[in-house]
């Protein structure tokens, strides 16, 4: 943790994957941290007892990120428990592929609500509290496939476009209040999220990758801890890839 970060950071859909390896980055540097999950609560508990070993207190809380009074509660809840809310990381994603002829009305509004609603509903609990401090950076997780568009996932290549849409109106607006807000676009990474494609699917994906692997979560993570951190003090409004090559 630097100078000037606060001390508490929010992580949505922190349970599992990206969001998890995020939660124990920021506990590591000395973060307290917040996280919510939708369902795996076993997943949260273990996270919050492993990333609590670390010397920093965790708190985990059930809170859907497509209901806005759900999230409220959450953030009012953290920052009761553990003080006012520093970083912001919105990792809290889903994924219903299909080809836009077979894809259905909840397959579309499920992925949209959850992934940029999701961002909406978390940025709007939290962005007053850091303006009056005058203080404050979000890092939300978007994807390649919302900067050049991935086939069957128009869903999910809309909900990524539009955080990075949302995140640069957001950097511009609070910037003067020296509030920072960056997004994360990952390719391929080994999270559950990508367990469910076909063995076929990901030895293809692999052999497209300039670095021909996929990434790790915790590679995500260090890039989110950099952007948490006052190493990033001059970074706003941008889209950092972190794909191992797969759209140069
Ligand atoms: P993941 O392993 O499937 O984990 C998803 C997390 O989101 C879980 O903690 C889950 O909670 C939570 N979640 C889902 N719906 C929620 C809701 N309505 N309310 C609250 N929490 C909810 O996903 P991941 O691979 O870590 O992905 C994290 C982010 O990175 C997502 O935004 C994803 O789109 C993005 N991303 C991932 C990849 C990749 O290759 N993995 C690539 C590009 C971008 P439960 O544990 O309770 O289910």
């Amino acid at each position: 943790m630097t100078d000037n970060a606060a001390p508490v950071a929010l992580v949505s859909g922190g349970s599992r994957g990206i969001g998890r390896a995020v939660v124990l980055r920021l506990a590591a540097e000395g973060y307290d941290v917040g996280f919510c999950y939708q369902s795996n609560e076993r997943a949260a508990r273990v996270l919050e007892k492993e990333a609590g070993e670390l010397g920093v207190r965790a708190m985990a809380v059930r809170a859907d990120v497509t209901d806005s009074a759900s999230v409220k509660e959450w953030v009012a809840r953290t920052e009761s428990d553990l003080g006012p809310i520093g970083v912001v990381v919105c990792s809290a994603g889903i994924t219903r592929d299909n080809p836009l002829l077979l894809m259905s009305d909840e397959d579309w509004h499920s992925v949209l609500d959850t992934n940029l609603d999701g961002v909406y509903h978390v940025c709007r609990a939290v962005i007053f509290e850091m303006m009056k401090r005058k203080s404050g950076t979000i890092i939300n997780l978007s994807s390649v496939a919302g900067v050049y568009g991935n086939a069957t996932q128009s869903n999910y290549s809309a909900s990524k476009a539009g955080i990075i849409g949302f995140s640069k109106a957001l950097a511009k607006e609070v910037g003067r209040y020296n509030i920072r807000a960056n997004v994360v676009a990952p390719g391929f990474i080994e999270t559950d999220m990508t367990a469910e494609l076909t063995d076929k699917v990901k030895k293809d994906a692999a052999k497209q990758i300039p670095l021909r692997r996929f990434g790790g979560a915790d590679e995500v993570a260090d890039l989110v801890a950099f952007l948490a951190s006052d190493r990033a003090a001059y970074i706003t409004g941008s889209v950092l890839q972190i794909d191992g090559g797969i759209t140069i």
